[in-house]
């Protein structure tokens, strides 16, 4: 494969706001290069069914998904690097990305899409189940619970939303959290604590998730944080709603990123603090972290390069000139 190591655009990231940044890039005849990450087509990729993308009113698996936005996007020539960017280089004019291996790649212009990963507990269980009565995504995922008794673990403001949310289809929704006291904010809780439906489970944290893919999830292992004692309990659905981590290690210091780690764009754009950088997705977003809302943050970003480029190029000649 020819990868030219200039080039006008070079997309770092390969969910849907990388794929889509890469379709309008390419169809714009910015012939972009986008560097994958390590894991193509990103969180997507771990879901099952995915019920609520528009245009599949049957819904389509995950996995599916992001293989058609990858086709659509190879379609109009964008090159895929299935590597992770190891190193940026922001400062010039010329932008620089390295990859595992050592290359170096150059560009005009960067758009980030490296996405975020919802924190997990770190349990092989987990990992093994995720999919199959685990999930990080009470919003996608929730439908699949109906009537049934689902634990949310977690004591902030997502673990309040996502158990909320829940009590649309769960019979039962048990939030499970390691201290006695919550991180939500007071009106978080306050609906939370409210709701005839959840109930909480104070000083525990969760040794293992119980079940198999056959099966589905048939429970979980507590620990009584503060007495040390064991135990299981029962359930049909086991959501993590520990928070999410942007994937900017590779950027920090290179552009502006709040306390959090989210990359900070300008409003209503996909401009980031460096000229010529733009971000979209979930590296962006601490807030909506949607399929549908990153597609269309790519293609903000794909049109804010274009623009970008161009500006360039005129002023380029007109110095020339
Ligand atoms: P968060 O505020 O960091 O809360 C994470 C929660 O998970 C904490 O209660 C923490 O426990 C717990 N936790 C972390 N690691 C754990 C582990 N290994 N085992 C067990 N529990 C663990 O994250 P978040 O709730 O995702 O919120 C992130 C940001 O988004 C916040 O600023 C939040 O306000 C915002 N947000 C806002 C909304 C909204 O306004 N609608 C909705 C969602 C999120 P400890 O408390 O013991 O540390």
């Amino acid at each position: 494969m020819d990868l030219a190591k200039h080039h006008k655009v070079i997309i770092i990231g390969s969910g849907p706001a990388g794929d889509t940044a890469a379709l309008y890039a390419a169809r714009a005849e910015l012939e972009p290069l986008l560097i994958s990450g390590n894991q193509p087509g990103g969180q997507l990729t771990i879901t099952t069914d995915v019920e609520n993308y528009p245009g599949f009113p049957e819904g389509i698996m995950g996995p599916q998904l992001m293989e058609n936005f990858r086709q659509q996007a190879e379609r109009f020539g964008t090159k895929f690097l299935y590597k992770m960017a190891t190193r940026v280089d922001f400062s010039g004019d010329v932008k620089e990305v390295e990859v595992e291996g050592g290359d170096v790649y150059t560009a005009d212009s960067v758009i980030i899409a490296s996405g975020a990963s919802a924190k997990l507990l770190g349990l092989e269980s987990e990992s093994a189940l995720m999919g199959y009565g685990v999930s990080a995504c009470a919003t996608c995922d929730g439908f699949f619970f109906k009537d049934k008794h689902v634990v949310v673990v977690g004591g902030g403001d997502s673990a309040m939303e996502e158990a909320t949310f829940l009590t649309k289809f769960a019979s039962k929704v048990t939030v499970v959290h390691r201290r006695d006291e919550l991180r939500a904010s007071k009106i978080m809780q306050q609906r939370a604590l409210q709701n005839e439906k959840i109930e909480f489970l104070w000083n525990k944290s969760v040794l293992e998730v119980l079940g198999s893919k056959e099966s589905g999830v048939s429970g979980i292992r507590l620990q009584d944080t503060v007495t040390g004692e064991e135990g299981d309990f029962a359930c049909e659905g086991f959501f993590l709603a520990i928070g999410h981590t942007p994937n900017t290690s590779v950027f920090e210091g290179k552009l502006d990123i709040d306390e959090t780690g989210y990359i900070l764009t300008k409003p209503g754009s996909s401009k980031t603090s460096v000229e010529g950088v733009f971000a979209a997705g979930d590296v962006q977003d601490s807030i909506y972290r949607q399929a549908v809302t990153a597609a269309g943050s790519g293609c903000m970003a794909a049109i804010d390069a274009e623009h970008y480029i161009t500006e360039k190029a005129f002023q380029a000649e007109a110095t020339a000139g």
